[in-house]
């Protein structure tokens, strides 16, 4: 009886949201235009287009793996997957005349899942998900796949069962953060519903009263990346391109931009916290640079001039180190914690446990001391040696392989990517190799798919070290090579 009353009540909202949604669209898109017009504007973005299509000649085997916005398509929702209350809507409209902006953050009218240090979030499937198999990342029709390319048939078999897919994501965020999850009880006055019958894959924004749902239309949201994204925005986050100091690292062209779509790409105002944390185009709540776009081979989203090396590097597999501090200042979970740790290497005190640091990639240990177990050190000298890694064919729903790259004491490295293949993205969120070339690992680094011709441009580390993560949450095979060598 519970999930019938929850459809009628989702209904009656979605009405009151759609007239809402489509004057939100028309006043955001104002605010849109309005930011990225000017001549200033225009000079930037003839730049970095010209940039762009030097370095990246038109490829038409690219394989376009679909994610929650252009599975989405929808005009009703804010930033292409939140679904918004009725007061977080009307908070979009709450426009400031002397500044044209809104006065409201949506962020503000946010409501945070309970406890503060402890939240628990209840949360069930509906019926007929606790059944379901199916292949992980499903390429089928709906899938674009460019002509030139096709997959090999063993690639598109594996069974899994999605149910696994979701709790292996919600268990990924609780092994990192103090957020946990438990089955739905009757008398639970808020809790996520994990829906597969919705068309695309969509959240609230962080508590709503009585059930709200996480809608993951099976196959093509059945994702680690996807699924961790949308719980995200279920602990509360809007997008990463939507913070007030996102005009200091990404230009939006909005001649590229699909009808009616720019009001996706509008600012939070000043209200929505960032919490200190740093910009980060890797972050698992950035969109993809095609988002929304015309052209499909043509970027939405342009990396800055100080930041060109980044232009292939949004979006990604699974939630940062940043990523995660977000949610743990956001849920004040180290602050019942007797005592910080005292971390090496830039690890924080552990949102999920108080005695033990959480650290940036390439640590481990309780001080992240150490290297983690499973990693495999290659030791580089003045010689160059070529580094193949490569996943066949996939055993669970999200792989990585981590490799530490050490030269001796005083000496610095340059990587090339020779080669990536056999299939090539123009986004490397499902599956890629990111290289860390900085001793400071905590944020995303360089990511290579296959979109920028090879041998890539030399990469140069700042020390003496250097990490290349290879990951995957797609059943494709890879294989990448790099040349390295110590100078
Ligand atoms: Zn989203």
């Amino acid at each position: 009886m519970l999930p019938t009353l929850i459809v009628l009540l989702s209904l009656a909202v979605s009405v009151l949201a759609s007239e809402s949604a489509d004057n939100v669209a028309k006043e955001l898109s104002r605010e849109v235009q309005e930011e990225f017009s000017g001549r200033d504007y225009r000079d930037e973005l003839e730049f970095l287009k010209k940039q762009f299509s030097s370095t990246h000649p038109r490829n038409d085997t690219l394989i376009r793996i679909p994610n929650e916005l252009n599975i989405n398509h929808n005009h009703t929702l804010f930033e292409g997957d939140i679904h918004l209350t009725p007061e977080q809507w009307k908070a979009a409209l709450d426009i400031d005349p002397s500044t044209r902006r809104r006065r409201q953050a949506i962020y503000n009218l946010t409501q945070m899942w309970q406890p503060m240090g402890a939240p628990v979030i209840p949360y069930m499937f509906v019926q007929g998900f606790r059944e379901l198999l199916g292949t992980i990342a499903y390429l089928g029709s709906k899938t674009v796949i460019r002509k030139n390319s096709s997959l090999p048939p063993e690639y598109s078999l594996t069974s899994t069962q999605y149910q696994q897919v979701v709790k292996d994501a919600m268990a990924f965020w609780s092994s990192r953060t103090c957020v946990r999850f438990r089955q739905a009880m009757n008398n639970d006055n808020a809790f996520i519903i994990f829906n597969h019958n919705a068309a695309g894959c969509s959240s609230s924004v962080g508590r709503r009263k009585g059930g709200q749902y996480v809608n993951l239309e099976a196959p093509l949201c059945m994702t680690n990346s996807i699924i961790t994204h949308e719980l995200s925005h279920v602990f509360g986050t809007l997008h990463m391109q939507s913070r007030v100091d996102r005009d200091s690292y990404v230009q939006i062209d909005l001649t590229n931009v699909e009808q009616g779509m720019d009001h996706n790409f509008a600012m939070e105002p000043s209200g929505f916290s960032t919490y200190g944390l740093p910009y980060e185009y890797g972050s698992i709540m950035h969109y993809f640079p095609y988002a929304f776009s015309i052209d499909p081979e043509l970027p939405t989203i342009y990396a800055k001039a100080d930041f060109l090396r980044y232009q292939g590097s949004m979006d990604g597999p699974q939630a940062t180190f940043w990523d995660t501090q977000l949610i743990n200042k956001m849920y004040k979970c180290t602050d019942k914690c007797a005592k910080q740790m005292p971390c090496y290497n830039g690890g924080v005190t552990d949102g999920a446990s108080c005695s033990k640091c959480f650290c940036p990639k390439g640590w481990a240990g309780t001080y992240c001391e150490t290297r983690p177990t499973n990693a495999q050190v290659i030791n580089v000298d003045t010689t160059v040696q070529k580094v193949k890694l490569e996943f066949g064919v996939m055993e669970k729903g999200f792989e990585e392989k981590l490799v530490i790259l050490q030269a001796p004491a005083g000496k610095r490295m340059e990587a090339i990517v020779n080669s990536f293949g056999p299939h090539r993205f123009p986004g490397c969120r499902n599956i890629g190799l990111e290289i860390v070339p900085y001793t400071d690992t905590r944020s995303a680094q360089l990511r290579f798919c296959g979109q920028v011709p090879y041998p890539s441009k030399p990469i140069y580390t700042d020390g003496n070290t250097m990490l290349f993560w290879l990951y995957r949450d797609i059943n494709l095979p890879v294989t990448v090579e790099v040349s390295v060598r110590a100078f």
